[in-house]
């Protein structure tokens, strides 16, 4: 693939979500302008570090402007479901936060992992240009569905396969 570089410049709505079973799910960033959708992959563990990132960011950026009104991390559920087609123009490495003072946007910045032969100038780049209350709202509702993970099993407490747990409390046997 071909270096892309990308601004979503302010995007119109901003997401992280998960699809697949539980215990195989695999996790994106979607921001959409208008008519265009741009799909990140994503670990798990990123959409929780960016959680708890934006938090300490976030307390920053008030700290230096502290007349800035208050923002939210109000979600409508319904919004924030992936869009087909989920179609990812990348697994995102790093992940990085800006803040434009003059239009009070945060801007997330989204690196392509880095594999195999490629320099860190190969890499493709997406920024997404997002309101403070947007840029919560993603990162609450993608904790919120971090967090909706396996059930855990009452016997063991491991976490159980929709397929069938085996259960080391049980010899081994499904229930
Ligand atoms: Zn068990």
């Amino acid at each position: 693939m071909s270096r892309v570089e990308l601004d979503l410049d302010p995007v119109t709505h901003l997401t992280a979500d998960a699809i697949g079973q539980p215990g195989q799910r695999v996790f994106y960033l979607q921001g959409t302008q208008d008519e265009r959708v741009v799909t990140l992959l994503v670990e798990k563990i990123q959409i929780q570090s960016l959680a708890e990132g934006l938090d300490d960011f976030l307390k920053e950026v008030f700290e230096r402007f502290p007349d800035l009104s208050a923002d939210s991390d109000a979600y409508d559920e319904a919004k924030m479901r992936i869009l087909p087609p989920v179609d990812p123009l990348f697994r995102a490495g790093e992940l990085g936060l800006g803040y434009d003072s003059d239009r009070d946007l945060v801007c997330l910045i989204a690196k392509e992992i880095l594999s195999g032969e490629m320099e860190p100038d190969d890499a493709s780049v997406v920024r997404f240009w997002a309101t403070r209350s947007q840029m919560r709202a993603m990162t609450q509702w993608g904790l919120d569905v971090a967090s909706h993970g396996r059930p855990i099993c009452p016997q063991c407490g491991e976490p159980m396969d929709p397929a069938g747990h085996f259960c080391p409390k049980k010899n081994g046997h499904k229930h």
